[in-house]
């Protein structure tokens, strides 16, 4: 089984107006060959736009979330296959800021990856624990419990990630220990080879949390971590570059 191709992600959250798309192409000119797969998953309002833009290059791009339906009476949401159609060919599911803000459990996420499954969209199932779990010991436990209960057995052969993403460590400027890091991914990667055998050991399993130019080199470098999910440093493609250049 061959090691998973890195994956780096830029999750542009609820930032990015049209002039925005001048990061993107900045991105995209910064990119060489032998590089990872690099994404940015822009506002759903900039996914179109940004396709035609970035038309020709290999930077892909992904939603930040989907409904669990394929369509139907939910004012406001937007279908997996509405992404894909839009020009999408990964979606973010089960970021904290969704698991927190909007209650979104292991069950909702599982629901929303099967969905994005159907609309041959490339699941990036985020998970992650709180500075409480921490605490108490328990971060292993609930981030392996929350990969156990977010993943849906249809994932098997399929491609998809693991972003590990300590939510005491998103946008705080904090971030664990390499040592911390590497805990918790091989814990992840073990949890993988449970549920879906030998081909767990192909998937890749992303760092997120406070990632900048400074630090990404160390943590990209951790063992079982196979790139990263970046939120504010990808906003401007002199830092995000700087991300991928870590590699
Ligand atoms: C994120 O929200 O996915 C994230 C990693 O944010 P930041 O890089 O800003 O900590």
């Amino acid at each position: 089984m061959t090691a998973p191709q890195p994956l780096i992600a830029g999750n542009w959250k609820m930032n990015g107006l049209g002039p925005s798309l001048v990061e993107a192409r900045a991105v995209a000119a910064g990119l060489q060959a032998t590089m990872a797969r690099v994404a940015i998953c822009p506002p759903a309002t900039l996914i179109h736009r940004m396709a035609e833009a970035l038309a020709g290059t290999p930077l892909l791009i992904g939603g930040q979330d989907n409904h669990w339906d394929d369509a139907g009476a939910f004012t406001g949401d937007l279908s997996a296959a509405m992404l894909a159609d839009a020009g999408a060919s990964l979606v973010i599911l089960g970021h904290s800021e969704r698991r927190a803000g909007y209650r979104e459990t292991d069950e909702v996420v599982a629901a929303k990856v099967r969905a994005a499954l159907r609309a041959g969209l490339e699941p990036i199932v985020c998970v992650g624990e709180t500075l409480e779990q921490r605490k108490a010991g328990d971060a292993l436990a609930v981030v392996t419990g929350q990969v156990r209960g977010s993943l849906p057995a249809e994932l098997a052969g399929g491609a998809f990630s693991v972003a590990y993403e300590p939510v005491w460590a998103i946008g705080t400027g904090l971030t664990p220990t390499t040592i911390e890091i590497e805990e918790v991914h091989r814990a992840i990667r073990a949890t993988l080879v449970e549920m879906f055998g030998e081909a767990g050991k192909a998937v890749a399993i992303l760092y997120g949390g406070s990632v900048k130019p400074s630090n990404a080199a160390e943590i990209l470098h951790a063992d079982e971590v196979g790139g990263a999910l970046v939120g504010g440093a990808s906003l401007k493609a002199e830092d995000f570059l700087g991300i991928i250049r870590g590699l």
